[in-house]
This record gives structure tokens, C-alpha cells and sequence, in this order.
């Protein structure tokens, strides 16, 4: 159901200006990058708005938002991606980053081990900064946790044993790389699908899939 869903969300970024990107009609959908130094957040931001990669490390400072304008169903959509940098050792992001992120994307590095064994550190952090929000509760935000760097003969972290973590925190695990592009565009577009059902309720969703039905039954 989701796949089918993904296909109907249009990028409208270039020619937004012929469409009405106003306040009211307009969603907002956050999603922020969180993960220790160097597991490749900002790779995977430039990968998903320019296409590009580059193999020397990039400077992030501190936070950053880019933006991509949707198209979901008969909904405008602006998809914003928060880049966090500097503050990852310590974890003081501000707590409002926390707060208004619709979804978060926890990256770590399948190279590095360590940086797997910090997504415990990573989701108690998370979980304080969002103080007493319910899981269960709409405002508790979506979190995928990703494996980057898979393109790489020096793998150590195996798909299983992140997918064995996820089990326990009971979130969705997904392997990525952002040098060769793989899953960057399709878990972004995963997650937003989600937000956006959950933010915009189920009755719309019902009518999304509807209407793919028909024009299926079309042809
Ligand atoms: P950040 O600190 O989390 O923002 O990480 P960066 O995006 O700056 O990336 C850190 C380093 O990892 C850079 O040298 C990148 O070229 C490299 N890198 C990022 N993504 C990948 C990937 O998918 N595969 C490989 N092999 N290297 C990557
Ligand atoms: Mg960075």
C-alpha cells in the first residue's frame, strides 16, 4: 500500500510558482537527520535535493533546512530536511529540534561499529528531548533508522543485526548509501507518505488509494 502511495506524490520544487503554496493550503512536514559525526547526514541531504556526492568530508554548520515542495494526492506538501551537525557527541541539540520533527531519520554507519552501538544512546536522547509525549500519540514523531554506507567492502554492521535492533525499539530499519543512491529518494519518500497520513487522517488516504484504483481499472 505504501509503494502505491509513493508514486503519487509529484516534486513540483521547479515549477512551484504555478501552483498555490500558500499558508493555508500548504503542510508542513519536518523531518530531521540525527547520528553521530561523519555517518553521512549531509551526504544524504545532498544526495536527495542536488543529486550529488562528493567523497571529502563536508562541513555542516550546525543546523540547516532545505526544502522540496509536494504534491500528495489533491495536497500541497513542503517537505523540510533539518541537517544537525557540531553537537553530535554531546547530544544538546535544542529540544524544540525534537519537538516539531514530524520524523526523524537516525543514521549510523555500517562500517563503524560504534556508531550502531550509539543508536541506544541516540533514541534515550530523543526520547528525554521529547519529554513526556506518548509513542502512541500523534505528536511522537516517525523514526526510521537507517544503515549508510552499504556501498562499502569494509561492512561490519550485517542488515540482520540492525533489523534485530529495530525489533526492540520497533521502528523500520533500512539500508542506504548515499554515494551510490541507494533508498535515499524512496525512504524520504516513505516517511512523508506517513507523516502525511497521520497528519492529514485517514479519510484522504482512503480517497488516495481509491482514486489509483480506478485509474488502474481503467486501462
Ligand atoms: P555527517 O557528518 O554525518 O554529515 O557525514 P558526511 O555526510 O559529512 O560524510 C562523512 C564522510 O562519509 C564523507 O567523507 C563522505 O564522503 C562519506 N560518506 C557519506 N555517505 C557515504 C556512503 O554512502 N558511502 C561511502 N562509502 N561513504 C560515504
Ligand atoms: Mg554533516
Amino acid at each position: 500500500e505504501n509503494d502505491l502511495a509513493i508514486n503519487l506524490i509529484g516534486d513540483i520544487t521547479k515549477n512551484r510558482k504555478n501552483f498555490n503554496f500558500s499558508k493555508e493550503t500548504t503542510k508542513i512536514i519536518r523531518i530531521v537527520l540525527l547520528g553521530d559525526a561523519a555517518v553521512g547526514k549531509t551526504s544524504m541531504i545532498r544526495r536527495f535535493f542536488t543529486n550529488t556526492f562528493s567523497n571529502n568530508m563536508m562541513m555542516t554548520i550546525s543546523i540547516s533546512d532545505e526544502s522540496k515542495f509536494l504534491k500528495i494526492g489533491d495536497s500541497f506538501v513542503t517537505l523540510k530536511l533539518w541537517d544537525t551537525a557540531g553537537q553530535e557527541r554531546f547530544k544538546s541539540l535544542p529540544k524544540n529540534l525534537y519537538q516539531n520533527a514530524d520524523g526523524i531519520l537516525l543514521l549510523f554507519d555500517v562500517t563503524k561499529q560504534s556508531t550502531f552501538e550509539g543508536i541506544t544512546e541516540w533514541m534515550e536522547n530523543i526520547k528525554e528531548k521529547l519529554g513526556g509525549v506518548d509513542k502512541k500519540s500523534k505528536r511522537y514523531p516517525v523514526v526510521y533508522l537507517l544503515g549508510n554506507k552499504t556501498d562499502s567492502e569494509e561492512r561490519t554492521v550485517s542488515k540482520e543485526a540492525a533489523e534485530t535492533k529495530v525489533k526492540e525499539l520497533e521502528m523500520e530499519y533500512y539500508d542506504i548509501s548515499a554515494k551510490l543512491n541507494i533508498n535515499i529518494f524512496e525512504v524520504i519518500m516513505r516517511m512523508t507518505f506517513e507523516i502525511f497520513k497521520k497528519k492529514v487522517g485517514d479519510n484522504e488516504t482512503v480517497s488516495l488509494s481509491m482514486n489509483k484504483k480506478e485509474k488502474k481499472s481503467k486501462c
